[in-house]
């Protein structure tokens, strides 16, 4: 089954691509849990991370590790979420498998309240985070 992930990954669809390699695509989710939040995406598309050969889930590992690196430096978070929902039933709306990487900042209160991006502050992210 093709994924709104798939289209992103073939250029079909905009996406704010920060960072692309053979194992995957790290873009900005336009609806963050915090600003800044970032998708680790896997180009092997697969629904659960079981589905993925050991060798494509460590390079994508690698890829959350550079992006949490990436917001400590750039954007100053305090810390960081790494987040997968693995399956339906764990909430995932797209069934495509990807790591959820968000900012955290002292004091930044309960993630349940998400943020929203102002006119034109999406790109300052982008310009801000991208490798
Ligand atoms: P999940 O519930 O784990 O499947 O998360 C899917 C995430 O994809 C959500 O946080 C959405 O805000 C995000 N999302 C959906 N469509 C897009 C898109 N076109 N560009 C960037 N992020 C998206």
């Amino acid at each position: 089954m093709e994924t709104i992930f798939d289209k992103i990954i073939a250029g079909a669809i905009p996406s704010y691509k920060i960072y692309e390699d053979d194992f995957c695509i790290v873009i900005l989710d336009i609806n963050p849990i915090r600003k800044g939040h970032c998708l680790v995406i896997s180009k092997k598309s697969v629904d659960i991370i079981t589905k993925l050969d050991s060798d494509t889930l460590s390079h994508i590992i690698s890829a959350v590790q550079a992006v949490d690196k990436r917001l400590r430096e750039k954007l100053g978070a305090d810390a960081v979420n790494v987040l997968v929902n693995d399956g339906k039933d764990a909430g995932q709306e797209i069934p495509h498998v990807h790591f959820h990487v968000v900012p955290r900042f002292s004091g930044d209160g309960n993630m349940s309240v998400k943020e929203k991006y102002a006119d034109g502050e999406i790109e300052k992210y982008y310009n801000k985070i991208k490798f």
